[in-house]
């Protein structure tokens, strides 16, 4: 399947000189729907991981469908206040200013093996900050996976401490 085909890209958002890749063209089409997360199922299906990590929002659409699928549970990554119980949180370093994450303080217990999923990995930090909420609480992570891959951006210089598998990548 033509996945790049059927990504959106909308110049000049959400700032001037950002090419916006959307995936709800491929949301939206039941056969791609499908085909994607068959195949983000598919790259995990031989690996030994006992839970499925998503940042918000993306994460969350990719994440859960593809833990359903492989029979593994979800756990969900939010911006600061957002999650109800008890959190840990990870603060990381944005161009201007800094970002926050959390994740619950008992989702993650010590020795859990954990793939982190999102819809893109453009400069890495969002998954780095989800990798070290987890590995915090006493977590592995063995696999990152996404549907696109900005390479330029060097995320995966960023992460090259984990397996990082993608479907779509632009140069
Ligand atoms: P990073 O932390 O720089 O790797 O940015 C990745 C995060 O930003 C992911 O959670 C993405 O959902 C979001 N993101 C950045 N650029 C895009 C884009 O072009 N399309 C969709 N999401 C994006």
């Amino acid at each position: 399947m033509d996945l790049k085909g059927m990504i959106r890209e909308v110049q000049d958002f959400p700032k001037e000189g950002i090419s916006f890749k959307d995936i709800t063209t491929i949301l939206s089409d039941k056969d791609a729907l499908r085909y994607v997360i068959d195949q983000m199922a598919d790259q995990l299906e031989d690996m030994d991981i006992d839970v499925i990590v998503g940042p918000e929002a993306r994460g969350f659409i990719v994440g859960t469908p593809v833990a359903y699928k492989l029979g593994k549970a979800f756990v969900p990554i939010r911006k600061p206040g957002k999650l109800p119980a008890e959190t840990v949180k990870y603060e990381y370093e944005l161009e201007y200013g800094t970002d926050a994450l959390e994740i619950h303080k008992d989702a993650i217990k010590p020795g859990m093996k954990v793939a982190i999923l999102d819809d893109l990995l453009a400069t890495g930090g969002t998954v780095l900050a989800a990798a070290k909420l987890i590995e915090g609480l006493g977590g592995t992570v063995v696999s990152l996976n996404f549907l696109i891959e900005l390479s330029f951006l060097k995320g995966r210089e960023t992460l090259k401490d984990y397996n990082v598998k993608t479907l779509v990548s632009y140069d």
